[in-house]
């Protein structure tokens, strides 16, 4: 059977260059991801994303522990909410699913 052994090298060879071209698209969205990271989790940045006075941003899972402090600035942190940038994380995420 010639076709079977053809078969196998076809197949590796498009293996190949699927890989390059996915390395090439996770590394450009890590790149936008890690702007929308919590800098103290480093989990993505869900809405309500909070925000200190001097523009700290940490996600709704940090505040309370972080007993609404901003770890940065020692500012309060949780009664105002980064509505920038949960604009640009919705507008992110609704690109992504497409
Ligand atoms: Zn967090
Ligand atoms: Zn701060």
């Amino acid at each position: 059977m010639h076709c079977g052994s053809s078969n196998t090298d076809d197949s590796s060879s498009i293996h190949l260059q699927k890989r390059q071209r996915t390395d090439d698209k996770i590394r450009s969205a890590t790149l936008d991801l890690e702007v929308l990271d919590c800098p103290i989790c480093t989990e993505p940045l869900i809405a309500p994303i909070f925000q200190c006075d001097n523009g700290h941003t940490v996600c709704s899972i940090c505040c309370p522990k972080l007993r609404n402090k901003c770890p940065f600035c020692a500012l309060p942190i949780g009664d105002k909410r980064c509505r920038a940038m949960e604009k640009v994380l919705n507008r992110f995420l609704s690109h992504a699913l497409c």
